[in-house]
């Protein structure tokens, strides 16, 4: 049998309303493909919970009821987003017993539209990190070259999608984490504008970046996850009260009057030769489609890792506070004679060596006395950064760059070397510390290794990003599948 997780949402669709194959035959295969696979994509599997839908829908159809374009697809979730009576781990050790009590605004969307969610995939510790290494249920592999990481933190999400053990998936972006791990299992991957998607339900990482999105293996795919999911919600008050457009029917064959900048002669020294060669094909098959090019330079471009890395982990150290082994997470069973002594042993055991690096970091940022030296100018430079973008984007619908300066790389390589890991995250920080709405999409390989580039919109112009990716995907620029480029 076919994979059916090859498929679009709207093709499958079709097929279900017409009889052709049932939400059994779905989770079946995505089930059987979970379980022969060697990636580790998934921390907790929905099972039970997945056929009793199933069963419903099949009853529904049989009913004669018209059904919604989610009806029965199969979606993963990364395992930092709630799910009522589920554990929701966060891979870490400090939440390995922990159940939620509630469901994500996200969730309650996409089970309302009738998707079925099958299981909650792997991530780096509380999704810090660049590569899914950080997980305390082991990495996950690049479905690639298993021997290559599929980045992160989303990557069980980004990996579980390129190998068709689900049609789709959602992740949460803070610093990079759906794109870079798209980029590197050669699939989509979408961070909203910030706000546009309720984080309710999301454990929180860096409250003032944090963003869920879809991860697909094509545009139209993504465009009917982000309209279901974004909106208004009352439960959170960073979330944008505007309307949602209808992105799916938006896409179309043609665009007319696109200009597209491209962020490259800054980036040249910085990025490996195997990505930029990528990129300079990518801008040659572009030459031939009528989209008008232009190069651009960001202000500030160079600054934003050092932004980024003390507003993240600033925020983190705070949100983090709350996993004091009393109220929530690992308790162990042994006996203390001080509270601190507690919170040492606690803390000290359930949170990872990456996790308590960023809250130590964190913590120096935020100590009496330096958080104006730190977390204040910090948030100063990053509005400078968000202006740039804005100025950038004046003349332009959307820009170009990389996903990430390198290819996948090898499991281990870096996990000892933190500042090496934490420059993977250059081309992706500075377009969340600016709020804005961007898109991996892969376009090429190189030695067997896809290689994602990013489309970045003005704020809340998801649907122009969404309608020129879906335009060079038509036209072969763009694609998840190897033999279509
Ligand atoms: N790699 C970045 C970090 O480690 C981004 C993580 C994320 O977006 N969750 O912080």
């Amino acid at each position: 049998m076919e994979n059916l997780s090859a498929l679009s949402i709207p093709d499958i669709n079709c097929l279900i309303k017409k009889g052709d194959i049932k939400v059994h035959e779905l989770l079946d295969k995505a089930y059987k493909t979970i379980e022969q696979s060697s990636l580790n994509t998934f921390i907790t599997l929905l099972k039970e919970e997945s056929y009793k839908k199933a069963d419903d829908i099949h009853l529904r159809i049989k009913n004669g009821e018209d059904i919604d374009i989610l009806t029965g697809i199969p979606i993963a979730i990364k395992d930092n987003i709630c799910i009522k009576g589920h554990r929701t781990t966060c891979s870490s050790r400090m939440l390995d017993n922990y159940v939620s009590p509630y469901t994500a605004t996200v969730v309650e969307r996409l089970e309302n539209k009738g998707a079925i969610i099958i299981g909650k995939t792997n991530l780096d510790e509380f999704a810090m990190g660049a590569s899914t290494e950080t997980s305390f249920y082991k990495p996950t592999k690049n479905p690639y070259k298993h021997e290559y990481v599929p980045g992160g933190s989303s990557g069980g999400s980004a990996a579980a999608v390129a190998g068709l053990e689900t049609v789709a998936a959602l992740g949460s972006d803070t610093g990079g984490s759906i794109r870079q791990p798209a980029s590197f299992c050669g699939v989509f991957g979408l961070k909203p504008t910030y706000g546009r998607v309720s984080r309710y339900g999301l454990v929180a990482f860096a409250s003032s970046l944090d963003c869920i999105g879809p991860i697909t293996n094509n545009v139209a795919d993504s465009a009917i996850l982000l309209e279901t999911i974004a909106g208004p919600d009352s439960m959170d008050s960073t979330s944008i009260p505007e309307d949602v457009p209808r992105y799916y029917d938006m896409l179309t064959n043609e665009i007319n009057n696109v200009t597209i900048g491209i962020v490259r002669g800054q980036l040249m020294d910085i990025i490996d030769k195997d990505v930029a060669d990528v990129m300079e094909d990518f801008i040659k098959g572009l030459k031939f489609t009528g989209i008008t090019l232009k190069d651009v330079t960001i202000e500030g471009f160079d600054i934003c890792i050092p932004v980024y890395y003390i507003i993240a982990t600033s925020e983190a150290s705070s949100n983090l506070a709350r996993y004091d082994g009393i109220r929530y997470g690992w308790i162990g069973n042994t006996k203390y004679d001080t509270l601190n002594e507690m919170y040492e042993v606690r803390r000290g055991v359930g949170f990872g060596k990456e996790v308590k690096r960023r809250i130590m970091l964190g913590t120096f940022c935020l100590r009496s006395g330096y958080k104006d030296q730190y977390y204040d100018k910090a948030i100063m430079v990053r509005e400078k950064i968000r202006m740039s973008f804005e100025k950038a984007l004046k003349d332009v619908d959307v820009l170009l760059l990389p996903t990430s300066p390198t290819l996948p790389f090898k499991i281990g390589e870096k996990i000892d070397d933190p500042v090496s890991m934490y420059l993977m995250d250059l081309c992706t920080v500075s377009i969340s510390l600016s709020g804005l709405p961007a898109m991996s999409i892969p376009v090429g390989y190189q030695k067997g290794l896809p290689v994602g580039l990013q489309i970045v919109g003005r704020r809340l112009e998801e649907g122009t990003i969404l309608k020129i990716c879906h335009f060079l995907e038509k036209n072969g620029l763009a694609s998840s599948n190897i033999e279509n480029l």
